[in-house]
Protein backbone atom coordinates (compact mmCIF):
# COMPACT_ATOMS: atom_id res chain seq x y z
CA UNK A 1 0.00 0.00 0.00
CA UNK A 2 1.27 3.22 -0.36
CA UNK A 3 -0.44 6.53 1.22
CA UNK A 4 -0.54 9.91 -0.77
CA UNK A 5 -0.96 12.96 1.14
CA UNK A 6 -2.61 15.81 -1.28
CA UNK A 7 -3.22 18.11 1.44
CA UNK A 8 -2.95 18.10 5.11
CA UNK A 9 -3.76 20.32 8.49
CA UNK A 10 -6.52 23.27 9.10
CA UNK A 11 -5.80 24.56 5.58
CA UNK A 12 -7.22 21.21 3.74
CA UNK A 13 -7.19 17.37 4.45
CA UNK A 14 -7.16 14.81 1.45
CA UNK A 15 -5.22 11.42 1.32
CA UNK A 16 -5.06 8.59 -1.59
CA UNK A 17 -4.99 5.06 0.08
CA UNK A 18 -3.86 2.79 -2.48
CA UNK A 19 -3.86 -0.79 -2.38
CA UNK A 20 -2.60 -3.52 -4.34
CA UNK A 21 0.28 -2.72 -6.62
CA UNK A 22 -0.15 -0.71 -10.06
CA UNK A 23 -3.51 -2.65 -11.11
CA UNK A 24 -5.24 -2.19 -7.31
CA UNK A 25 -7.74 0.20 -5.91
CA UNK A 26 -8.09 3.35 -3.55
CA UNK A 27 -9.98 5.36 -1.40
CA UNK A 28 -9.95 8.94 -0.87
CA UNK A 29 -9.59 9.80 2.63
CA UNK A 30 -11.26 13.17 3.26
CA UNK A 31 -12.07 15.31 0.52
CA UNK A 32 -11.01 19.35 2.19
CA UNK A 33 -9.65 21.25 -1.19
CA UNK A 34 -11.51 22.08 -4.08
CA UNK A 35 -12.61 19.51 -6.82
CA UNK A 36 -10.13 20.81 -9.50
CA UNK A 37 -7.42 20.79 -7.01
CA UNK A 38 -7.83 17.03 -5.77
CA UNK A 39 -8.46 15.96 -9.49
CA UNK A 40 -5.24 17.06 -10.58
CA UNK A 41 -3.30 15.88 -7.87
CA UNK A 42 -4.71 12.44 -7.08
CA UNK A 43 -2.47 9.71 -8.84
CA UNK A 44 -4.89 7.11 -10.31
CA UNK A 45 -7.91 9.11 -10.35
CA UNK A 46 -9.89 5.70 -12.32
CA UNK A 47 -8.65 3.31 -9.17
CA UNK A 48 -10.60 5.07 -6.51
CA UNK A 49 -13.32 2.95 -5.33
CA UNK A 50 -14.28 5.14 -2.65
CA UNK A 51 -14.33 8.32 -0.26
CA UNK A 52 -14.18 8.86 3.62
CA UNK A 53 -15.23 11.61 4.75
CA UNK A 54 -14.31 12.16 8.47
CA UNK A 55 -16.83 15.43 9.58
CA UNK A 56 -18.18 18.46 7.74
CA UNK A 57 -15.86 21.04 8.24
CA UNK A 58 -14.33 22.72 5.24
CA UNK A 59 -10.87 21.60 5.64
CA UNK A 60 -12.24 17.94 5.54
CA UNK A 61 -15.74 18.16 3.08
CA UNK A 62 -15.06 21.11 1.21
CA UNK A 63 -15.54 18.57 -2.59
CA UNK A 64 -17.26 15.48 -0.12
CA UNK A 65 -20.65 16.60 -2.51
CA UNK A 66 -18.43 17.20 -6.02
CA UNK A 67 -16.88 13.34 -5.48
CA UNK A 68 -19.94 11.22 -4.93
CA UNK A 69 -21.39 13.28 -8.22
CA UNK A 70 -18.83 11.72 -9.85
CA UNK A 71 -19.95 8.32 -8.99
CA UNK A 72 -17.08 7.44 -6.24
CA UNK A 73 -19.43 5.83 -3.06
CA UNK A 74 -18.92 8.53 -0.31
CA UNK A 75 -19.57 7.87 2.87
CA UNK A 76 -20.08 9.96 5.69
CA UNK A 77 -22.18 9.62 9.56
CA UNK A 78 -26.00 11.00 9.12
CA UNK A 79 -24.88 13.83 11.43
CA UNK A 80 -22.17 14.88 8.90
CA UNK A 81 -24.26 14.71 5.86
CA UNK A 82 -26.90 16.67 7.03
CA UNK A 83 -24.51 19.14 8.05
CA UNK A 84 -22.85 19.11 4.53
CA UNK A 85 -26.47 19.53 3.18
CA UNK A 86 -28.64 21.76 5.54
CA UNK A 87 -29.98 23.49 2.25
CA UNK A 88 -29.86 21.00 -0.23
CA UNK A 89 -33.21 19.35 0.65
CA UNK A 90 -33.48 15.27 0.18
CA UNK A 91 -30.23 13.71 -0.91
CA UNK A 92 -29.98 11.98 -4.20
CA UNK A 93 -29.41 8.54 -4.39
CA UNK A 94 -25.69 9.68 -6.11
CA UNK A 95 -24.86 11.35 -3.43
CA UNK A 96 -23.70 11.10 -0.10
CA UNK A 97 -23.91 7.77 1.53
CA UNK A 98 -24.52 7.35 5.44
CA UNK A 99 -22.11 5.38 7.50
CA UNK A 100 -23.29 3.82 10.92
CA UNK A 101 -20.70 3.95 13.58
CA UNK A 102 -19.39 0.49 13.92
CA UNK A 103 -20.98 -1.31 11.31
CA UNK A 104 -19.17 -2.71 8.48
CA UNK A 105 -19.10 -1.12 4.65
CA UNK A 106 -17.47 -2.76 1.28
CA UNK A 107 -16.43 -0.94 -0.54
CA UNK A 108 -14.73 -2.74 -3.88
CA UNK A 109 -11.47 -4.67 -2.20
CA UNK A 110 -12.30 -2.77 1.36
CA UNK A 111 -13.74 -3.24 3.81
CA UNK A 112 -14.41 -0.26 5.96
CA UNK A 113 -15.82 0.51 9.92
CA UNK A 114 -16.91 4.12 10.79
CA UNK A 115 -15.82 4.56 14.42
CA UNK A 116 -17.23 7.84 16.54
CA UNK A 117 -14.14 10.43 17.61
CA UNK A 118 -14.21 13.53 19.77
CA UNK A 119 -14.51 17.14 17.82
CA UNK A 120 -16.35 19.79 17.33
CA UNK A 121 -18.81 18.68 15.17
CA UNK A 122 -22.08 17.18 14.44
CA UNK A 123 -21.08 13.66 14.51
CA UNK A 124 -17.73 13.03 13.75
CA UNK A 125 -15.97 9.52 13.01
CA UNK A 126 -12.80 7.85 12.41
CA UNK A 127 -12.69 4.82 9.84
CA UNK A 128 -10.86 1.34 10.11
CA UNK A 129 -10.12 0.37 7.22
CA UNK A 130 -8.89 -3.22 5.52
CA UNK A 131 -7.71 -3.98 2.19
CA UNK A 132 -9.07 -7.35 2.25
CA UNK A 133 -6.83 -9.18 -0.29
CA UNK A 134 -4.17 -9.25 1.75
CA UNK A 135 -6.09 -7.92 5.26
CA UNK A 136 -4.17 -4.92 5.72
CA UNK A 137 -5.37 -2.98 7.98
CA UNK A 138 -5.31 1.13 8.63
CA UNK A 139 -6.60 3.22 10.96
CA UNK A 140 -8.04 7.01 10.08
CA UNK A 141 -8.37 9.36 12.70
CA UNK A 142 -8.13 13.31 12.72
CA UNK A 143 -9.74 15.71 14.32
CA UNK A 144 -10.29 13.73 17.76
CA UNK A 145 -8.88 14.97 20.83
CA UNK A 146 -9.06 11.40 21.75
CA UNK A 147 -9.67 8.18 21.04
CA UNK A 148 -12.38 6.04 23.42
CA UNK A 149 -11.81 2.49 21.03
CA UNK A 150 -8.85 0.71 20.72
CA UNK A 151 -7.83 -1.89 17.38
CA UNK A 152 -6.39 -4.45 17.25
CA UNK A 153 -3.91 -6.02 14.81
CA UNK A 154 -3.80 -2.34 12.80
CA UNK A 155 -0.36 -2.46 10.16
CA UNK A 156 -0.49 1.60 9.66
CA UNK A 157 -1.68 4.19 11.79
CA UNK A 158 -2.72 7.77 9.93
CA UNK A 159 -3.75 9.52 13.10
CA UNK A 160 -3.86 13.19 14.39
CA UNK A 161 -0.88 14.78 15.90
CA UNK A 162 -1.92 18.80 16.26
CA UNK A 163 0.27 20.31 19.03
CA UNK A 164 2.12 19.70 21.89
CA UNK A 165 1.27 20.94 25.32
CA UNK A 166 4.50 22.61 25.97
CA UNK A 167 4.06 24.86 23.04
CA UNK A 168 0.47 25.47 23.87
CA UNK A 169 1.62 25.96 27.63
CA UNK A 170 4.26 28.66 25.98
CA UNK A 171 2.24 30.62 23.53
CA UNK A 172 -0.19 30.98 26.76
CA UNK A 173 2.37 32.19 28.91
CA UNK A 174 3.90 34.84 26.18
CA UNK A 175 0.55 35.90 25.19
CA UNK A 176 0.43 34.41 21.82
CA UNK A 177 -2.61 32.21 22.33
CA UNK A 178 -6.24 33.24 24.19
CA UNK A 179 -7.34 30.69 26.83
CA UNK A 180 -10.75 30.18 24.70
CA UNK A 181 -8.68 28.66 21.69
CA UNK A 182 -6.32 26.67 23.73
CA UNK A 183 -9.63 25.39 25.66
CA UNK A 184 -10.85 24.85 22.09
CA UNK A 185 -7.99 23.05 20.87
CA UNK A 186 -7.60 20.78 23.41
CA UNK A 187 -10.95 19.91 23.79
CA UNK A 188 -11.36 18.82 19.74
CA UNK A 189 -7.78 18.12 18.63
CA UNK A 190 -4.75 15.61 19.61
CA UNK A 191 -1.75 16.64 21.37
CA UNK A 192 1.51 14.49 21.14
CA UNK A 193 0.73 13.14 24.83
CA UNK A 194 -2.79 12.38 24.35
CA UNK A 195 -1.69 10.58 20.97
CA UNK A 196 0.98 8.84 22.62
CA UNK A 197 -1.40 7.44 25.48
CA UNK A 198 -3.58 6.17 23.40
CA UNK A 199 -1.07 4.23 20.99
CA UNK A 200 0.40 2.60 24.23
CA UNK A 201 -3.12 1.50 24.99
CA UNK A 202 -3.03 -0.60 21.60
CA UNK A 203 -1.33 -3.70 21.13
CA UNK A 204 1.15 -2.76 18.13
CA UNK A 205 2.17 -6.25 17.55
CA UNK A 206 1.53 -5.85 13.73
CA UNK A 207 2.08 -2.41 13.29
CA UNK A 208 4.78 -1.41 11.15
CA UNK A 209 4.21 2.35 10.37
CA UNK A 210 2.81 5.57 11.79
CA UNK A 211 2.09 8.33 9.87
CA UNK A 212 1.46 11.17 11.75
CA UNK A 213 -1.01 14.18 9.88
CA UNK A 214 -2.87 17.66 10.72
CA UNK A 215 -0.21 19.19 12.49
CA UNK A 216 -0.56 22.70 13.66
CA UNK A 217 1.65 25.23 11.61
CA UNK A 218 2.36 27.08 15.06
CA UNK A 219 1.60 24.94 17.77
CA UNK A 220 3.48 21.57 16.47
CA UNK A 221 6.99 20.57 16.43
CA UNK A 222 7.52 18.17 13.94
CA UNK A 223 10.98 16.06 14.80
CA UNK A 224 10.22 16.44 18.38
CA UNK A 225 6.59 14.26 17.50
CA UNK A 226 8.20 11.91 15.32
CA UNK A 227 10.71 11.07 18.16
CA UNK A 228 8.27 11.00 20.67
CA UNK A 229 6.35 8.67 19.02
CA UNK A 230 9.06 6.54 17.83
CA UNK A 231 10.22 6.24 21.61
CA UNK A 232 6.77 5.52 22.78
CA UNK A 233 5.80 2.86 20.44
CA UNK A 234 9.01 1.25 19.31
CA UNK A 235 8.05 1.83 15.91
CA UNK A 236 11.37 2.95 13.17
CA UNK A 237 8.82 4.38 10.65
CA UNK A 238 7.01 7.17 11.74
CA UNK A 239 6.43 9.90 9.52
CA UNK A 240 5.05 13.43 10.01
CA UNK A 241 3.05 13.62 6.62
CA UNK A 242 3.81 16.69 4.29
CA UNK A 243 2.22 17.86 1.26
CA UNK A 244 2.79 16.13 -2.24
CA UNK A 245 4.58 13.31 -0.29
CA UNK A 246 4.00 9.45 -1.38
CA UNK A 247 4.49 7.12 1.89
CA UNK A 248 5.38 3.48 1.77
CA UNK A 249 3.29 0.92 3.74
CA UNK A 250 4.74 -2.30 3.61
CA UNK A 251 3.87 -5.56 5.93
CA UNK A 252 7.44 -6.54 5.64
CA UNK A 253 10.88 -3.97 5.45
CA UNK A 254 11.62 -5.08 1.67
ZN1 LIG B 1 -9.40 19.58 10.52
ZN1 LIG C 1 -12.48 19.70 12.26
Amino acid sequence: MDLQVIATGSAGNCYVLRAGGAHGQSLLLDAGLPIAQIIRAVKGWDRIVGCLITHEHQDHAKSAVEIARRGIWTYATKGTIEAINPANGPLKPAQLRSAKCLQSITIGDFTVIAFQTEHDAAEPCGWLIRYDPTDETVVYATDTYYLRHTFPGVHYWIVECNHTDTILQQQLENGDLDAALRTRLVKSHMSLRRLCDALEANDLTETRAIILVHLSDERSDEKAMVEAVKEVTGIDDVWAAEAGETYQLRLTPF
